[in-house]
């Protein structure tokens, strides 16, 4: 990490102010080279804005009026010493400016090249690393307060919880190995099993979050499904609380499949209205149809509207029938027309899924549905107020790993096998925790974490 870099940090567009930033040893050089401090604090001082003009000293051009900082390593975002040049939030200025900080002898970032370095040089663990994308892409707050207290090292606390326990076990299994005869507390076969028992509950723990984490970060595909006229447009407004797609009174007019993001009880939702799944020739319809099949099979999970104010039709059959395997809530809508059926008859036909009645004309039901969401969501063991989740698929994975080899260590503890052998299983486990945070990981793992990060973090 010889080479200073340099990049925009800022997104692209117009705007009040982009900045610059550079990190390494040549930080402080390149923008004293192409900083003039002027007005009444024309001195740079480490920490301190200054207010001045980037100037292109070869043919004395004056690129843009900003303020510039330098911060002294280590305590900054890179551990490095950090400069940062406050331009006007033009590109033309970003990339003047950038474009000489590059000739003056840094060299521009690759994507995520900040916090690596962050990571590098031990500021980070890899998990908080991981954090800082989460909380650039955060979409709604819960997804933000998770990424924070990640970032904060909340898991990686956990993890290394977890990792001392580990070598505790690994300790007291050498010394055994090694001192047998001496006069060394005995590790038996149950001290041992009732200490991997522990830890496979703590890693169980945290794998219980894993899929409020996901949903929570990734969001939720949700599919609204119906025949024509039932009031898939309605309810898909309704969550969004706007008018959006288009209501009428035509049987078959959402053709398309429309696809909105919003976030219910905050909770990333990707909600798909569809045009149905049922038979039809037309090929404008066709096409909806095809859509909304594959809307369909991508779903996490899929809400059926039915219209309660009339007899269930073969319609609703055919579309009943793909919602036996999936996870679906039923709504049975315009209750205010007054109900045909009952519960049990349209559970015959579209599986036994949970019921909701609704009204969405005059928005009843929509509390309840955000209810069903939100509980289907934190699976009634996690609430809004945890932050502490697993999240990432790679975490999750790792974890997943750590367990598996943990259920052999307790097979072979069961069956009283050769106490090296256990320690290869335990030592595994450690190792697997390890690349969590970051510890025990290889390059490759570390390129492809980074390689997700934009340009300038
Ligand atoms: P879609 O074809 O399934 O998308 O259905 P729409 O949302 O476009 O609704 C079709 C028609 O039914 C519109 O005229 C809506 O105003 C009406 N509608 C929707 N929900 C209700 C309801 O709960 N009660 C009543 N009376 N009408 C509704
Ligand atoms: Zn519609």
């Amino acid at each position: 990490m010889e080479d200073t870099i340099a990049a925009v940090a800022t997104a692209y567009g117009e705007g009040g102010i982009g900045i610059i930033r550079i990190s390494g040893n040549k930080a402080f050089d390149i923008l004293k080279d192409i900083f003039e401090p002027g007005g009444e604090f024309a001195e740079i001082v480490s920490r301190r804005m200054t207010y001045g003009k980037i100037v292109d000293k070869d043919n004395n051009e004056i690129i843009d009026e900003v303020l510039a900082v330098y911060m002294k390593g280590p305590k900054t975002y890179t551990a490095e010493d950090v400069a940062e040049i406050n331009c006007h939030g033009s590109i033309v200025a970003l990339r003047k400016t950038l474009g000489l900080a590059l000739r003056k002898g840094a060299r521009m970032a690759e994507p995520g090249e900040f916090t690596k370095r962050a990571f590098l040089n031990g500021r980070l663990d890899l998990s908080q690393a991981e954090a800082v994308i989460d909380i650039v892409k955060a979409k709604t707050d819960k997804s933000f307060d998770v990424a924070i207290s990640q970032l904060e090292g909340g898991l990686s606390l956990k993890i290394m919880e977890i990792r001392q326990k580990l070598l505790d076990v690994l300790v007291d299994i050498t010394v055994n190995i090694d001192y047998p005869d001496e006069d060394i507390e005995e590790l038996t076969y149950e001290k041992l099993e009732e200490n991997i028992l522990l830890i496979g509950e703590m890693i169980e723990k945290l794998l219980s979050t894993a899929s409020t984490g996901r949903m929570i970060r990734e969001g939720i595909r949700i599919a609204i499904v119906g025949k024509p006229n039932v009031g898939k447009s309605s309810l898909m407004n309704s969550l969004l609380k706007e008018i959006r797609a288009i209501v009428t009174e035509i049987p078959g007019t959402t053709r398309d499949t429309i696809e909105e993001t919003l976030s219910i009880r905050n909770i990333p939702v990707y909600l798909v209205d569809t045009a149905g799944i049922r038979d039809t020739s037309d090929k404008v319809e066709l096409l909806g149809i095809e859509k909304s099949k594959e809307a369909f099979n991508n779903a996490d999970f899929i809400i059926f509207i039915t219209d309660g104010s009339r007899p269930i039709s073969s319609e609703d059959k055919e579309i009943g029938k793909y919602l036996k395997e999936k996870k679906s809530l039923i709504l049975i809508n315009k209750s205010d027309l007054g109900r045909v059926f009952d519960d049990d008859e349209i559970r015959e036909i579209a599986g036994n899924h949970d019921i909701i009645e609704t009204s969405l004309l005059n928005g009843k039901g929509i509390e309840d549905i955000e209810e069903f969401i939100e509980n289907m969501v934190y699976g009634g063991h996690l609430s809004q107020k945890d932050s502490m989740m697993v999240n990432n698929v790679r975490h999750i994975e790792l974890l997943r790993k750590s367990r598996g080899s943990l259920e052999d260590a307790l097979k072979m503890i069961a069956s009283k096998e050769a106490l090296d052998f256990i320690e290869i299983d335990v030592k595994n486990t450690y190792e697997y925790l390890g690349e969590i945070i970051g510890e025990t990981v290889s390059d490759d793992i570390i390129d492809e974490v980074f390689a997700r990060f934009c340009l300038g973090k």
